[in-house]
């Protein structure tokens, strides 16, 4: 786990090409976490839109959030998900009602010079009744005493911090809190291998007696039905950056085998154009959505506000799971060698339908909220 830094280019655009691009191979395949290139993006001021100018950032907003993540996801969907955990922990931090934690935290999530992650899945889930909680918390003098472990965290290292939430015991309602990972107690285990992602330092994370103090709270027990209700809509929306940016690659990717490949390739059913006409209406969707979680919306909105969430995020990930398919038909066997592109995309797409919320957890919550569950 060791960190180089680098003199970061003058745009994300350039930086993505001498940092990122040449290195998806090893990010996909040999699990090299791309830790000076994000140190880079956070230099150049790309994880700072989700933080107030008070707290070190740009208070660009959410848009802007994604608007970066895709232009990394037309390179590596991985990058681009590290770039969604951080963002996600920093706006966690922000929206929250700890000015001690923003001041603390804020400005170096901003910055890159710290780095973060996001552990919500299990809580997202448990919260919705499609798993139990895998961490508790006991009230304790000063804070709070954690038990538990989670499988899978990613962008997290030994001087990382990330941001999770679990049920208070005899309370019930739910605490949000930081971690910090060199804290007493509290361990990473590099215990799984996936079939893409590889390269995002996705690890188990074990709580044994982790005392967490009420500095690093977030949400108490009788703010966090509010809280979660504030952090999620946004939350679900921002991954559509991952989404984005391979959808224009997979267009791309068709069209670049078209040059030679059209005589046959003009009778798949998906073609470049209508893709990208699908991905106009998504996009167009998804920014009209972070405008108005960036108008800050009122707590009485933001329930529809999810339910807008989380349709667009279901058809975000249908279509990013159309687009990679599409890309890997036509490239054909080229697109079938271990290093092409069109295969690495099919592989990360799927990672759009599976991340908390996957596509069965967003169609079971909206059938919920359209009265349609079975039980
Ligand atoms: C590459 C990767 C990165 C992720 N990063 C994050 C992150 O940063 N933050 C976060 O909160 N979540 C993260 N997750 C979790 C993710 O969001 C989902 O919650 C997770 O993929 C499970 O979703 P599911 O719909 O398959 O769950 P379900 O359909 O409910 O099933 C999950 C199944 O996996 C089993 N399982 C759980 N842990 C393990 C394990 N270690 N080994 C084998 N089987 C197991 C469970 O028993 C269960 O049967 C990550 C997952 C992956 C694959």
């Amino acid at each position: 786990m060791t960190t180089t830094t680098l003199t970061a280019p003058a745009t994300l655009q350039t930086l993505i090409a001498s940092e990122l691009a040449p290195r998806v191979a090893a990010i996909d395949l040999e699990a090299y976490y791309p830790e000076p290139f994000l140190r880079a993006v956070g230099a150049l001021g790309g994880f700072a839109s989700v933080v107030a100018p008070e707290f070190g950032g740009s208070g660009k907003g959410l848009g802007e959030a994604i608007k970066t993540m895709a232009e990394i996801g037309e390179s590596c969907l991985s990058t681009a998900f590290m770039h969604w955990c951080q963002t996600a922990c920093a706006r966690y931090i922000q929206l929250s009602d700890n000015a001690a934690a923003k001041r603390t935290w804020l400005p170096r999530l901003a910055n890159g010079s710290l780095l973060g992650g996001t552990g919500l899945s299990n809580t997202c889930k448990s919260n919705c009744d499609i798993e139990r909680y895998l961490l508790t918390a006991r009230r304790v003098d000063g804070g709070y005493s954690v038990n538990g472990a989670l499988p899978w965290v990613s962008n997290l290292g030994p001087d990382h911090i990330f941001v999770t939430g679990c049920p208070v015991e005899g309370d019930g309602r739910l605490v949000f809190f930081i971690t910090r990972c060199d804290q007493a107690g509290f361990k990473l285990i590099d215990a799984a291998h996936f079939t893409a992602l590889e390269g995002t330092r996705t690890l188990a994370c074990q709580f044994r007696e982790v005392f967490i103090a009420d500095s690093e709270v977030l949400a108490p027990p009788e703010e966090s039905a509010r809280f979660l209700a504030r952090i999620q809509p946004g939350m679900f929306l921002a991954q559509l950056g991952m989404g984005i940016g391979l959808i224009r690659d997979c267009a791309r990717l068709i069209e670049n085998v078209g040059k030679t490949h059209a005589h046959i390739n003009r009778y798949e059913t998906d073609q470049a154009d209508e893709l990208r006409a699908a991905l106009a209406a998504a996009e167009q969707e998804t920014f009209r959505l972070a405008a108005r979680l960036d108008a800050k919306p009122t707590d009485d909105e933001l329930p529809a506000l999810l339910t807008e969430v989380l349709r667009i995020r279901l058809a975000g990930g249908e279509l990013t799971l159309r687009a990679a398919n599409a890309a890997m038909l036509h490239q054909g066997a080229r697109g079938y060698l271990r290093t092409a592109a069109a295969q690495r995309r099919l592989r990360e797409a799927y990672f759009v339908a599976i991340v908390t919320p996957s596509l069965k957890h967003l169609r079971r919550e909206l059938a919920r909220r359209e009265g349609k569950l079975d039980h």
